[in-house]
């Protein structure tokens, strides 16, 4: 990961739209401390990007990676007024790179801002889809979309999946990871590694992020730890022509 890498949720709390939310990390996590998950709410960091410190200069360095809304979407409904503020943002520190996922990418032609054109060249938009039903529902959507940096983010993979119809040059990357938490869904590896192949053929970057909580393999069943499900990964050894770095997933 770029070691300017830093995390910006301008806003916290999110609603279950697919089969990829069942054990969203964010319910987990709010759970512990009984908070209420499904109520959107603009956080204490809203304006970090514009921050300045006693001098006048950005707290966020040029250069920076900043992992947008990744306790949320960012394409929420509950967050249509906020967002504006937060294109503007982006606009502003050109000199930043940011970066979100959405499994709501139907919503973003009207939701972008006015000076939108083809993309801002610092801003990739991931197009998250766990299963067959949401390749064939958003990737249709996604392919067509003024984005000037695309991925496909596979997790947590809950399916084959085939994307050979959507996989092209405009592709930057495909991301792989399992489920993690107590009720983790099965992946399957050769799930993984079938993807792993359609991008090769299609000379698109392809990553396996994280292994999840449970991942079978050549029949066996393996129970990995959180804290090894990105090492194991990585283990793997099978990312294919990587040359930016995707945060870690949110599921
Ligand atoms: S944060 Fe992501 S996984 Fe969680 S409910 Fe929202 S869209 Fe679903």
């Amino acid at each position: 990961m770029n070691d300017k890498s830093i995390g910006w949720n301008p806003w916290h709390g999110c609603r279950k739209v697919s089969e990829g939310c069942r054990h969203c990390y964010v319910y987990r996590q709010d759970a512990q401390w009984g908070a209420d998950s499904a109520t959107a709410r603009r956080t204490a960091q809203f304006d970090l990007p514009v921050r300045r410190d006693r001098r006048g200069r950005f707290k966020v360095a040029a250069g920076s990676m900043v992992f947008t809304c990744f306790t949320s979407d960012f394409m929420l409904e509950d967050a249509d007024a906020w967002r504006g503020e937060c294109w503007q943002m982006m606009a502003l520190r050109r000199d930043v790179d940011f970066m979100f996922f959405t499994k709501r990418i139907e919503r973003l032609t009207e939701v972008l801002p006015a000076d939108w054109g083809e993309g801002y060249d610092n801003v990739t938009i991931g197009c998250t889809v766990e299963n067959q039903e949401e390749a064939e529902r958003r990737l249709p959507i996604f392919t067509q979309l003024p984005i000037r940096h695309k991925v496909i983010i596979c997790a947590p993979l809950l399916s084959r999946i085939d994307l050979r119809r959507w996989l092209d040059r405009t592709i930057e990357e495909v991301s792989v990871g399992g489920e993690s938490g107590p009720d983790a869904r099965i992946a399957d590896y050769d799930w993984v590694t079938d993807l792993r192949q359609q991008c090769v053929e299609a000379d698109v970057p392809f990553r396996f992020h994280q292994t999840g909580a449970r991942l079978l393999k050549q029949g066996r069943l393996y129970r990995i730890p959180r804290a090894h499900q990105h090492s194991q990964a990585r283990r793997a050894g099978i990312d294919y022509k990587i040359e930016r770095h995707t945060p870690l997933s949110n599921d």
